[in-house]
């Protein structure tokens, strides 16, 4: 039986705290990073808006939703309007 010496387990990664991305690419003009997510916890809407094109568009969300499921939203309502 070898003795494995090197057996160590990596120390667990800290997690950086990084600020959310919350600049998306526009559906609309294509700009990247374009749009800006602005998230209303107080009235559970969030909110998104084109700085190029100035589309914007608005959403019901919960305690646990992100910007980017704002942006998802946004997607999806945009490709059922196609
Ligand atoms: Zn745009």
């Amino acid at each position: 039986m070898g003795r494995r010496k090197s057996n160590r387990k990596p120390p667990p990664k800290r997690k950086n705290i990084e600020p959310l991305d919350l600049l998306f690419n526009c559906p609309f003009c294509n700009h990247e990073k374009s749009c800006e997510v602005k998230m209303d916890k107080a009235r559970n809407s969030g909110r998104v808006t084109c700085r190029v094109c100035l589309e914007d568009f608005q959403t019901n969300t919960n305690i646990l939703s992100e910007p980017i499921d704002v942006y998802n939203d946004w997607i999806d309502a945009c490709e059922s309007a196609n």
